[in-house]
């Protein structure tokens, strides 16, 4: 089998994502759900070639990082920083494969030993059974995020028919909790008319002692071509592309997404759900994101002890943290960021203007789509965020918020 050549990066989302640092054990996931998103990205291929990655390989990364400062990559900087891990951006690290390779065991068993601060994203009941409940639970700072579209089992053989049933996921949760791991849910995608009402699925998660909820529309892609969406638009019993475009769903790159009038209803019931219970939310749909009760996008990693130095020279944490008030780049300008290129890290369409002889560092690309407004990732591709043509001292543009937000 192919060896996996790059388990860690830095994801797309770092210009507005609190946990841009990512670790994936395989490349590829057999879950296979029918909206998976990392199927457009980066050229995966979910269904025949998984590929595992080598974890000595990446334990001496991490060795390397910590024990010489002359690694200056930007993952060693953001080892030796301490920047949460999230472990499982692009492929689940607990799928069938795990049992028979272990890799992902080795690396949270060597996680575990320096106390890193992980967040784990699955879909998998392998979590709960000893051996790797053992290992999470001697890391103190470990979260980890269930994701799923609905709870009901059969509905989810539409949506996610090669995945954990809702129904075990749900015990796995009560496990988690049960050994006090922190567990917090992915309400990712919400699909409309297939995902239950905020009511019904926050009262069934509430109950197996999740902390936190992320939440998240369904986005389609443009291009209906792989069987796996496919398959989705004809399971249900009405035309997805049809309604997405009935309620006015706008073209964003290669997807077409819900307006924000449209998602902050739903967002604003899964609020009114949630304010029953001791659970935070996190609004992941990028335009809303400023809507989460916590500053760390939508993780809510933040509010968690251990987990202090997500990143913050972004420009999602730039708008949350200027609730009320102009938003000014030099409330980021000085949040710690890592030196040395990025340009490897960035799919080539959406690189900055490049010079042979010079690279590109994470500032240069905040910069750049602060102050660029055609760019997707520009301040004003949030909500309610318009520029009015004024600057502060240093030429950056500052943004102001058009009127206040329901
Ligand atoms: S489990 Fe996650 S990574 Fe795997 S197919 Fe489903 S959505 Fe994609």
């Amino acid at each position: 089998m192919k060896e996996y050549k790059y388990p860690m990066g830095v994801t797309s989302q770092f210009s507005f994502c609190g946990l841009p640092f990512r670790l994936d054990t395989y490349s590829g996931c057999a879950f296979n759900c029918t909206y998976c998103f990392a199927r457009l990205r980066g050229g995966y291929n979910h269904t025949k070639k998984l590929r595992p990655a080598n974890p000595d390989r990446i334990i001496k990364k991490f060795k390397n990082a910590l024990t010489n400062e002359k690694q200056t990559s930007i993952i060693s900087q953001y080892i030796r920083r301490k920047m949460p891990l999230h472990f499982g951006g692009m492929s689940d690290p607990f799928q069938p494969i795990e049992k028979e390779m272990g890799i992902s065991w080795k690396i949270l068993k060597f996680l575990s030993r320096i106390k890193y601060p992980t967040i784990i994203s699955t879909k998998s009941t392998l979590i709960s059974s000893p051996k790797y409940l053992d290992v999470i639970k001697s890391n103190p700072n470990c979260i980890i995020q269930f994701s799923l579209s609905t709870t009901i089992d059969e509905n989810s053989q539409i949506s996610e028919p090669y995945s954990t049933s809702p129904s075990d996921l749900l015990k796995t949760i009560e496990v988690m909790s049960l050994n006090n791991i922190i567990a917090t849910i992915r309400w990712q995608p919400f699909i409309p008319y297939l995902s239950e009402s905020p009511s019904i699925f926050v009262k069934r998660v509430a109950s197996c002692g999740i902390r936190h909820i992320g939440f998240e529309h369904l986005k389609l892609p443009v291009e209906n071509q792989n069987p796996l969406w496919r398959r989705l638009s004809k399971s249900l019993e009405f035309d997805i592309y049809d309604y997405y475009k009935k309620n006015n769903a706008l073209v964003d790159g290669r997807e077409l997404v819900l307006p924000s009038d449209y998602k902050l209803i739903n967002i604003n019931r899964v609020k009114e759900a949630l304010s029953n219970y001791d659970i935070t939310l996190g609004v992941a749909d990028n335009d809303l994101q400023y809507l989460s009760d916590s500053k760390c996008c939508c993780s809510g990693a933040d509010l968690f002890h251990g987990f202090e130095n997500w990143n913050k020279f972004q420009i999602g944490y730039a708008i949350k943290a200027s609730e009320g008030k102009s938003i000014r780049f030099s409330l980021i300008k000085d949040m710690w960021k890592p030196t040395g290129s990025l340009d490897q890290h960035i799919n080539s369409d959406s690189r900055i203007i490049k010079n042979a002889n010079s690279y590109n560092r994470v500032e240069d690309y905040i910069i750049e789509r602060w102050q660029n407004l055609r760019s997707p990732f520009n301040p004003t591709r949030f909500y309610n965020i318009k520029y009015q043509n004024e600057l502060d001292e240093n030429g950056m543009k500052i943004y102001e918020w058009q009127k206040s937000k329901s």
